[in-house]
């Protein structure tokens, strides 16, 4: 062995054994392997560039995605960062301390993808808790945790779990993300609306960077201001997230190619904007190569499974879905343009795989981890039913579908977990939703937003007309927070964790109420 290949074997090991200390990884630096060099890459010090934190996500049995982005100054254009590679050293380990590395690497953190870094960790145990962290530029990030999922045949006895969704950053503080950072959980599932694309709007108890974005740069300096979240960082750290977006990641409303407001903006334009606002996404979440943007699409729709426990179908109700409000209002009578059987929210290919996937399930529960009411809901506050035109209910045909194939293959115990409404509801998912006495396949749990909506109170203003109109809803919370699922074998519950204030900080967290489904009986019944 020549005394360089000596030299550059011995740093190694110190980096890898007492990464802590940037003299060792410094020493590895100057002994970079020549392919490393050959890449362009720079090994210069920088300012601190881990201001977004990091995370991970996607946990499969032997995989995990960890993530993060090189942001010294995360406003200024590139986050601060010069207009070139960035060497990215990664860690794994089974303890905090780093005393016994499982995996590292070296990985790029590129200008055309926003300087972030997505490493698939490949060659994990299963069910096993790990620690991470990143060096670059002469900084070590700080350390997350995260946990891969129970191997294909075993049935955990427990898994545990929260879901969340709708974090406007101006219209509060991530006080449920504090709260949610100290549970025990195996995994965090976002359902959408991570960013809001509106305006800064004064009066709020924050406030965003910008104006409305519509380029990469914008929607990254978005996604900077939102990640700059102290709370925010804590979860992620902490936990394994698996993300779906709403609309807010794009734009307000949209559908497939249809922006908000289609007379100002036309379809190329849109469609270049949404090419960027998914570019921004997929850069700022722990998501898989596969869901890398091509142009203005995305591959979102997956499935992860916790051994036989659990199917988690995650769901993307966007970018494929027909036009919104075919009746014109945003509630209305059911009308016939609503009943159109070639209206669809998932699209034909996904709607397939869906089902596909929904036949083929093996697992004791079987999630829906989507974006917008599913369960049919009576919204009218006088004799006429009214439905919301951007639901589920917007597409009846389609849901017929889907829960008429849950009625007649009968993968085991269907749930429904939902974000959009910032509020928070409990709604049986009926065979008939016209006949109050038909079959019950299952439960949704509509879950409440962290911030969007501000303050709450304890009810909408609406919700005791929708639950004595609707005999399938059975419980509404308009406070701000998460739902915490606790899921065994036997049972499933959900608690509906709130806080009473997000317009300044520090607020408690309260169990609102809890919910439980047994096995084999789709009933939700309140604990
Ligand atoms: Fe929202
Ligand atoms: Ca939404």
């Amino acid at each position: 062995m020549a005394d360089q290949d000596r030299k550059t074997q011995i740093d190694r090991r110190t980096f890898l054994v007492r990464g802590g200390q940037a003299t060792a990884a410094v020493a590895l630096v100057s002994s970079l392997p020549a392919f490393v060099r050959a890449e362009g890459a720079s090994t210069s010090t920088l300012p601190y560039p881990f201001t977004l934190g990091i995370a991970s996500g996607e946990p499969l049995s032997t995989a995990v995605v960890i993530w993060t982005r090189l942001a010294p100054a995360p406003q200024e254009p590139r986050g601060g960062m010069p207009e070139r590679p960035e060497l990215v050293y990664w860690q794994v380990a089974r303890d905090e301390h780093f005393r016994v590395i499982e995996r590292w690497g070296v990985s790029y953190a590129k200008p055309e993808r926003g300087h972030t870094v997505h490493v698939d960790v490949r060659g994990l145990e299963p069910a096993r808790t790990y620690f991470y962290r990143f060096w670059a530029a002469g900084h070590m990030s700080p350390v997350g945790r995260t946990r891969t999922a129970p191997g294909w045949g075993a049935l955990p006895s427990e898994v545990r779990f929260a879901f969340a969704s709708c974090q406007h950053f101006e219209q509060g503080f991530y006080t449920a993300y504090k709260h949610m950072a100290e549970e025990d959980l195996h995994f965090v599932a976002f359902l959408g609306d991570y960013i809001y694309e509106g305006v800064p709007t004064s009066g709020r108890p924050r406030r965003h960077d910008d104006g409305e974005p519509d380029t990469l740069e914008a929607y990254r300096r978005r996604y900077a201001t939102y990640k700059s979240d102290p709370h925010l960082q804590a979860a992620h750290a902490r936990f394994a997230w698996i993300v779906t977006p709403d609309d807010h990641e794009v734009d307000n409303d949209y559908s497939d190619e249809i922006p908000q407001d289609p007379q100002l903006q036309p379809r190329d334009a849109f469609l270049a904007r949404r090419a960027a606002a998914y570019q921004a996404y997929w850069e700022h979440m722990p998501l898989r190569a596969f869901s890398e943007p091509s142009g203005p699409d995305i591959q979102l729709y997956r499935r992860l499974g916790y051994g036989q426990l659990l199917d988690l179908h995650v769901l993307d109700t966007r970018q494929y879905r027909s036009v919104t409000k075919p009746c014109g209002a945003a509630q209305a009578p059911i009308c016939e343009a609503l009943l159109d059987p070639t209206r669809t929210i998932l699209g034909d290919a996904q709607e397939r795989w869906l089902l596909d996937g929904l036949g083929r399930s093996r697992a004791r529960w079987n999630v829906l981890a989507q974006q917008v009411p599913f369960a049919f809901t009576d919204m009218g506050q006088g004799e006429q039913v009214e439905v919301r035109q951007d639901k589920w209910d917007a597409y009846p045909v389609a849901r017929q579908r889907i829960v008429d194939f849950i009625a007649e293959r009968k993968p085991q115990n269907p749930i429904v977990l939902t974000g959009d409404l910032h509020n928070a509801w409990v709604t049986l998912l009926k065979r008939d939703h016209r006949d109050p006495d038909s079959q019950t396949l299952g439960a949704e749990f509509i879950g409440t937003s962290i911030t969007s909506g501000g303050d709450g109170t304890e009810q909408t203003a609406t919700a005791p007309t929708v639950i004595a109109k609707n005999p399938q809803v059975l419980f509404n919370s308009n406070l701000r927070g998460y739902v915490s699922c606790s899921v065994s074998p036997r049972s499933w519950t959900s608690h509906y964790r709130v806080v009473p204030y997000v317009t300044t900080e520090g607020a408690p967290l309260e169990t609102r109420a809890s919910f439980v489904v047994e096995d084999g009986d789709p009933e939700a019944y309140k604990a």
